[in-house]
């Protein structure tokens, strides 16, 4: 009789979780009930024609700069070398945010994450940068990137501290996990940081009595937990693999920086950078399920307090 009620009270507050869409369903939101957001700004796959595609910036040889418009100012031309911009979308990072916020809700029975999604292709909208880069100065795509922009300020509004988790998908040849605190390979690989430099900086004021190095790759951080879980999804940094060494590692982009504690505010965020194969149907469920355990125990531990 009590699991009937538990797992009643458990969907009733599943079906509740408030969807809000932005323009044309461009961005949406689902609104969460604890202090984590998970967002996905390349798991889009909507190409309308009315935003005309990202290709490349526009080179300014005098001044050496690009300009990101469609179409290009006057004294620029379109330029795929010195103003390259990534076009591809992170395949079912989507899929992902989706099932861990699934495994989530039922592990707590009914804590559930802020999921804040981009649906627009990143040929259209590049929701991890800055808004130019992001839009070409297009204004449906400046509207979609404000809308994704304010979900994410919405959910941190309602956060004393908190923890956002920025979910993308790569294709290194080391397929390894990559989790991205705004150090760069090079400090990762030489210890040249301090905690004031990361998108976890409140997290270290708050655990005064443990070190940065833990928190970011020693017994309380995020790839340990993901190590504890399952050995066989190789993490850096973790404590098997604290630095990428030679490898290709990818350290945060705009999210983490602009919505991670590095600046200001207690909330601290991590981006996420999985490789093809946990991504696949075949891996993505069990992939799921473990990454909320991981998830939850880090938050336990580190966001709670
Ligand atoms: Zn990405």
């Amino acid at each position: 009789m009590l699991v009937v009620f538990l797992l009643c009270g458990w969907l009733k507050i599943l079906e509740a979780q408030e969807v809000i869409f932005g323009h044309k369903k461009y961005t949406e939101y689902h609104v969460g009930n604890m202090s984590l957001i998970l967002t996905a700004p390349h798991g889009g796959s909507l190409i309308p024609s009315s935003i005309p595609s990202r290709d490349a910036g526009c080179w300014k040889k005098a001044v050496g700069k690009c300009y990101y418009r469609h179409p290009c100012p006057s004294e620029t031309v379109k330029d795929t070398v010195n103003c390259k911009v990534n076009v591809l979308s992170d395949l079912y990072t989507q899929e992902m945010v989706f099932a861990v916020a699934k495994e989530i809700c039922h592990l707590t029975s009914g804590s559930c994450p802020h999921i804040v999604i981009n649906n627009l292709s990143r040929s259209k909208l590049d929701a991890n940068r800055e808004k130019l880069e992001a839009a070409f100065g297009v204004h449906e795509a400046e509207q979609a990137w404000e809308e994704f922009m304010g979900f994410i300020q919405h959910a941190k509004s309602n956060m004393s501290q908190g923890l956002l988790l920025d979910i993308h998908g790569q294709a290194h040849p080391e397929q390894w996990i990559e989790l991205g605190y705004l150090i760069s390979k090079a400090n990762l690989n030489s210890g040249n940081f301090s905690a004031s430099g990361t998108s976890i900086y409140a997290l270290s004021t708050r655990q005064l009595n443990v070190t940065f190095e833990s928190l970011l790759r020693g017994n309380q951080s995020l790839g340990k937990f993901i190590e504890d879980e399952n050995i066989e999804y190789v993490t850096v940094p973790s404590p098997s693999n604290p630095r990428p060494k030679s490898g290709n590692y990818f350290s945060g982009g705009y999210i983490v920086k602009t919505y991670g504690s590095q600046m200001t505010g207690d909330v601290d965020a991590i981006q996420i950078e999985l490789p093809k194969w946990i991504r696949k149907t075949t891996e993505l469920p069990k992939f799921a399920a473990m990454l909320a355990k991981a998830i939850l125990n880090y938050y336990d531990f580190n966001v709670k307090h």
